[in-house]
């Protein structure tokens, strides 16, 4: 990981907490402890989150195909 992905990774975390700060604890307390370091990682099938979608849905938790399973269902 170069200095200036992690950067850009933290930069998004603290908007993401700063704007869902309440959600996100409750959120991360019931499905996922560990949530802030997998930040951008599906939590259906693990796979990367795309930058174009964090970028649209910083507070998006799934990859676009299991997005689309939902039905479009923004967690
Ligand atoms: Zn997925």
């Amino acid at each position: 990981m170069n200095p200036e992905e992690k950067d850009d990774k933290l930069e998004t975390l603290l908007i993401f907490e700063t704007e869902k700060e309440d959600e996100v604890r409750l959120r991360d307390d019931l499905v996922m402890p560990t949530a802030n370091t997998d930040y951008g990682i599906c939590l259906e099938c693990g796979d990367q989150i795309p930058k174009s979608l964090l970028d649209d849905h910083p507070d998006s938790k799934f990859c676009p195909e299991c997005r689309d399973k939902m039905g479009n269902h923004t967690d």
